[in-house]
């Protein structure tokens, strides 16, 4: 009998989308996949939690060399630094080369500061000030063009916990998330005023201008997105990377890129994953493997949380045309004008839902030490709420 040929698969990163791919794609494999995991992180970070650093301590983590192993991937920790399309792509990184079957690069988006000298979240950590009483006003800036702005909300929860005034959201939105449509929007504002943020809505605060730092005692602002431009693949001008409807890098037939690397204006980690799983299963069949024809449509789902109150938010996204270019990879559905509930929508109920890893996560949550379904990693603390250094605790 002839030996079954072995099909060699690059995975270029270690966020939700690499390591939500990985997974898929032991799940799919029919023992013919051999797949280097290739990142120089040597942890899955999770990054929602990077905000409530001040409250619950620095994000979950967890090791990808184990991880790999476990899902029977190989882990390099090395930097993919350029690609040689052809019908066997080619992946360097360290000086070193090797030639794949596939590759699926998910290397996420590049966090920059959109005004000189505001905190921004992703660009070194948050001052534990803001967690404390007698800290002064907090204005949490969305810079324009921001797709998912969900954390600037989030913050402001955990800032407003204190119980003192002066907490704002300043956002392009209309409304705040938007995104979820207007009936969800409207609980989004009532959850926030009674929580003790205000939200300055349709104010346009211009990249790089000094109007940011000034609006309040402290200003954090979320980050301007920007894509690596990986050598030899095509990019936009922004840097991202345009694909079809199967994930794959336009004109490249081997190579896919899925997650905040791709283009499209949403950089969400369920999108991510969701992009993840898409191509996983396009490398599975490229390889003759039999994965399922259909899986779930792409879904927005968004979590706030505060002490004991929650506020889950839900709404379908369509496919968009993949020939209308950059920024439509998804659109809103109109059949779904959006749903907001103050009980779990999803399951696990994980403030990012990549629901392969969200459970993984969920079931190890003694392991990791903390909460990987909450925007702190250690919520239990009564830091989260009250505003005591989590180091000052016993
Ligand atoms: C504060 C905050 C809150 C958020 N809240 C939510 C939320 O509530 N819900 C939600 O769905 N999303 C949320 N997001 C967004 C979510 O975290 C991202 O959309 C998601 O992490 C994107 O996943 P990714 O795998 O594409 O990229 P990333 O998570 O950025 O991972 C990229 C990986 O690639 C690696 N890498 C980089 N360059 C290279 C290279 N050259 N070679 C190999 N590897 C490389 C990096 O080390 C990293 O491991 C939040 C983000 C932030 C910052």
């Amino acid at each position: 009998m002839e030996p079954a040929t072995t099909f060699r698969v690059a995975i270029a990163g270690g966020g939700v989308a690499a390591v939500t791919a990985m997974m898929a794609l032991a799940d799919h494999s029919d023992g013919r996949l051999e797949v280097d995991l290739i990142c120089p992180a040597g942890d899955f970070v999770l990054r929602p939690q990077l905000i409530g650093a001040p409250w619950g301590g620095p994000p979950l983590r967890t090791d990808l060399a184990a991880l790999a192993d476990e899902f029977g991937a190989h882990y390099r920790p090395t930097q993919l630094e350029r690609i040689e399309a052809g019908a066997c792509p080619v992946v360097t990184s360290d000086g070193l080369s090797k030639p794949y079957d596939a590759v699926l690069v998910a290397t996420g988006a590049t966090p920059a500061m959109a005004y000189p000298g505001v905190l921004t979240v992703g660009l070194g950590g948050l001052p534990d000030a803001l967690a404390r009483p007698g800290r002064g006003s907090v204005a949490v800036v969305v810079p324009p063009g921001t797709g998912w702005t969900l954390p600037a909300y989030q913050l402001a929860l955990l800032v407003a916990a204190t119980g003192e005034a002066g907490v704002r959201v300043v956002t392009t939105e209309p409304r705040p998330l938007e995104i979820f449509g207007t009936t969800a929007s409207g609980r989004v504002a009532d959850f926030l005023t009674s929580h003790g943020v205000d939200v300055e809505s349709g104010r346009h605060v211009a990249p790089g201008s000094q109007e940011a730092a000034e609006l309040a005692d402290h200003v954090v602002a979320l980050p301007t997105l920007h894509g690596p431009r990986i050598a030899g693949l095509p990019f936009d001008a922004d840097g991202f990377i345009p694909v079809d409807e199967i994930q794959r890098v336009r004109g490249l037939g081997a190579i896919f890129a899925a997650g905040d690397v791709t283009a499209g204006s949403i950089k969400q980690g369920g999108l991510a994953a969701h992009q993840a799983e898409r191509a996983a299963m396009a490398i599975a069949r490229m390889a003759g493997m039999s994965p399922p024809q259909k899986f779930d449509p792409a879904t927005l789902r968004g979590k706030l949380a505060i002490g004991n109150d929650e506020l889950y938010l839900r709404r379908s996204l369509a496919d968009a045309d993949p020939a209308s270019g950059r920024d439509a990879l998804y659109q809103h559905s109109d059949a779904d004008p959006g749903t907001a509930s103050d009980r779990p929508l999803w399951k696990p109920a994980a403030a990012m839902l990549a629901w392969r890893l969200s459970r993984w996560l969920d079931d190890r949550r003694r392991a990791l030490g903390g909460d990987p379904l909450s925007p702190i990693a250690r919520p239990e603390l009564p830091s989260a709420v009250m505003g005591t250094k989590t180091s000052e605790l016993p």
